[in-house]
């Protein structure tokens, strides 16, 4: 299997050595930028399977950087945001980064989402029928996509079509964040005649059935990016 490569792009060396050792740990094969200008540059002659990208960029923002990205690729993007601050800018926006971390944060830590990231990356996910047995919380959740039905602890969950499409799309990518208006683009025929607040909406009931089904909430919210699948 060929290495991954990695583009870092963050201002302060001290983070950016941090990081590039830690992958370079891993076997990742690591290109380490400081600015927007640099990394236009990196993407042009190499292919990156994924980015982490600081927010605060010399000449310009990660944010816009990476709604950029977005219009050319799907390439996975980690954000680093500097202060909580940030993540209320996030809040609203759809940028399209796969994950974030707020600094200070360990290398380890970004190491373990990184790798979590490109396994799902390169899996390949069955379109047929499948079901996965019991997750790390103890509860058993079995997916019947033809026939539409997904049981929890062997009883059904009666779920409408629109709770079904969700929840489908969280189970496939455990740990992954997908914002409402990617939810949206997986779980309604029309997307644009639904508003993001009905997602809200449909993961709050989803979230009731499945809690009134095993008692444990499976579902992450990520403040001003959106929800989960939580194997915990
Ligand atoms: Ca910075």
């Amino acid at each position: 299997m060929s290495k991954s490569n990695i583009l870092i792009i963050e201002d302060e060396p001290s983070i950016a050595d941090n990081i590039k050792l830690a992958l370079e740990r891993e076997s990742y094969a690591v290109t380490w930028v400081g600015t927007i200008e640099a990394a236009d540059e990196a993407m042009e002659s190499n292919t990156y399977n994924l980015i982490v990208l600081d927010i605060g960029l010399p000449d310009g923002s990660g944010f816009d950087f990476c709604q950029n990205i977005r219009t050319k690729s799907d390439v996975p993007v980690i954000i680093l945001t500097a202060r909580n601050s940030e993540i209320d800018k996030i809040v609203g926006l759809e940028i399209g980064a796969d994950d974030y971390m707020t600094k200070p944060f360990s290398p380890r830590e970004l190491v373990a989402r990184v790798r979590a990231i490109l396994r799902r990356t390169v899996r390949v996910i069955p379109t047929q029928t499948y079901s996965t047995v019991q997750n790390q919380a103890g509860v058993d959740i079995s997916v019947d996509e033809e026939a539409f039905r997904i049981d929890i602890n062997q009883s059904q969950l009666p779920l409408s079509p629109h709770e079904f499409r969700i929840f489908i799309c969280l189970l496939k990518s455990p740990g992954r964040v997908y914002s409402r208006s990617q939810l949206l683009d997986k779980a309604w025929d029309e997307p644009h005649a639904a508003m993001e607040r009905t997602v809200d909406a449909h993961i709050k009931s989803l979230r009731a059935k499945i809690k009134k089904a095993c008692e444990k909430d499976l579902i992450r919210t990520h403040r001003g990016f959106g929800y989960s699948f939580s194997e915990s």
